[in-house]
């Protein structure tokens, strides 16, 4: 049976199940599995005719091995089946050019990658409690910068034996992204707007999933805390499915041959999405480059070019808020790998990054790290500029994480020369962020006065796009949720919730 590590060597080996209900190693650290499972070159090719949800068992299967195929079943069918995506490939491919391809992970129920993830997700957390002795309510906690804390909503939303509670930064999500959050209804479902950062939201969730007192006292009242951010494993293994699905498309369509290597393009925030890819390659996967594509918070895009990570910065708001990230917790794991798990690195450099916000990874580390990964980052004009440029050269909206990654893919071919076939993940359907894609293609002052509404409406007037419909119903949608709290209030208002 697979067993789940801790990346600090800090918790007993678990398994699967235990690693998703408890969500992260109580004395901090995460959870990886010991051993990475190895799809054949021949299970690969035989992926090319598998649907989403067949490709997604065999994958998924081995990394969850204390579920029966039965269970996995039941858990994939209502989150990829049932119209909950609306599309049937549920991340279809297409192609901008020979080289350039995109993967749209934004057609599932909130319009970002996160559904591909957090529509399954509840599924494996409540199949994984039932399988303890000492069933306890769930609570959820959720930080969000914007895209996870909807996902998160929609996929726990009345589900039993849970609650929800997710904080927000105050005005650091889009307009849209705030409406669909407090729109919300559900009676398990609590959203809080935290005067802070993304940061600060993140810190907080972790500092009570730390606190063994208070998890104590929530047990003694029947509850227990999880997470469904990407520190939970159980977020992070069904993204390595959609990998090996793109690759399988471009098999299947002819793109590229058997064997053949790609690169991936990822807007990077919390680095779960390209850790997913990580794991891809490593099982066998024929990945060529991860390109990891950040916005003006470019921590990451520092990290991979000098190994020194260093959170003491001023931290921009941008238009693409989902990657206003200082603190990219899944970077621990990609470290963890990298190292062969060597886990007193690991403990060191994340008691480094606690305690003084750097850390400095040795030269070996370093260049491990670059023969997998390469970090670009794009300025906002850059950002604004690859919008108009995706749409003048291929009639293609892209939302501006997308248009980040673009950005910084079309930066490493000029630098690189490296023509190896491309997918890009496009996280986010572009109506989500309908006014920086209006004011790209319009030019600035275009916005001045026009509420989000028209905003989307006028997007529904440009050429290869149509409203995202999970959006279309948001203007009539009473807002439910205003709580808005100070940092240090976030304990109390867990507490408080509780208590209800
Ligand atoms: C969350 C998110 C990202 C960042 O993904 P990570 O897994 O946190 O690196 C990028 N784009 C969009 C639209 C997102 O919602």
């Amino acid at each position: 049976m697979t067993a789940y590590i801790s990346t600090r060597g800090n918790f007993p080996p678990v398994s699967a199940s235990t690693a998703i209900k408890v969500g992260m190693v109580p004395a901090g650290g995460l959870f990886v599995p010991g051993e990475i499972p190895v799809i054949s070159e021949k299970q690969l090719l035989a992926l090319t005719k598998y649907d989403y949800i067949s490709t997604a068992m065999e994958i998924i299967a081995p990394f969850l091995d204390d579920f029966s195929a039965d269970e996995l079943q039941e858990c994939l069918q209502p989150a990829y089946l049932d119209n909950n995506f609306y599309h049937p490939l549920v991340a279809p491919v297409c192609s901008l050019s020979n080289s350039l391809h995109i993967m749209e992970l934004w057609h599932g129920p909130t319009a970002a990658f996160k559904d591909l993830a957090l529509q399954v997700m509840p599924f494996f957390l409540t199949r994984s409690a039932a399988k303890m002795p000492d069933r306890k309510e769930i609570v959820i906690l959720v930080a969000t910068s914007g895209d996870t804390g909807k996902a998160a909503l929609e996929g726990f939303k009345n589900v039993p034996g849970t609650k929800i509670i997710v904080f927000y930064p105050y005005r650091g999500v889009s307009r849209i992204q705030e409406l669909q959050m407090t729109t919300t209804d559900g009676d398990n479902t609590y959203v809080v707007a935290v005067i802070g950062n993304f940061d600060d939201c993140q810190n907080a969730v972790k500092d009570i999933f730390a606190d063994r007192f208070f998890n104590q006292t929530l047990a003694e009242k029947g509850f227990e805390l999880s997470s469904a951010n990407s520190i939970n494993w159980g977020r992070l293994v069904p993204q390595i499915v959609y990998y090996f699905w793109a690759y399988t498309r471009l098999l299947a369509k002819k793109v590229i041959l058997p064997g053949e290597k790609i690169n991936f393009v990822v807007p990077t925030g919390n680095f779960g999405n390209i850790l997913a890819g990580w794991y891809a390659g490593k099982m066998g996967l024929p990945v060529h480059k991860l390109i990891c594509a950040s916005n003006e918070n470019k921590v990451l895009t520092d990290f991979f070019q000098t190994g020194f990570y260093n959170r003491n910065r001023e931290f921009r708001q941008t238009s693409s808020p989902s990657m206003d990230i200082l603190i990219s917790s899944n970077l621990e794991r990609f470290l963890f790998e990298i190292t062969d798990h060597d886990t007193g690195k690991i403990t060191r450099w994340m008691t480094d990054l606690q305690e003084k916000g750097v850390f400095q990874v040795d030269d070996a580390t370093r260049k491990l790290m670059g023969e997998v990964i390469s970090a670009g980052f794009a300025r906002e004009e850059e950002t604004m500029d690859a919008i108009r440029e995706a749409f003048d050269s291929h009639r293609y909206i892209m939302d501006p994480h997308t248009a980040v990654g673009y950005w910084v893919y079309e930066d490493y071919c000029r630098k690189s020369g490296d023509k190896t076939v491309t997918v890009l993940n496009a996280t986010a359907n572009p109506c989500k962020f309908g006014s920086s894609v209006l004011e790209a293609l319009r030019g600035r002052g275009y916005l001045q006065g026009k509420d989000e509404f028209t905003i989307l409406h006028q997007l529904e007037e440009l050429d290869g796009i149509s409203l995202h419909p999970g959006l279309r119903d948001l203007e009539q949608k009473p807002v439910l949720h205003r709580t808005v709290c100070e940092k240090k209030e976030i304990r109390g208002l867990v507490e408080r919730i509780l208590e209800k």
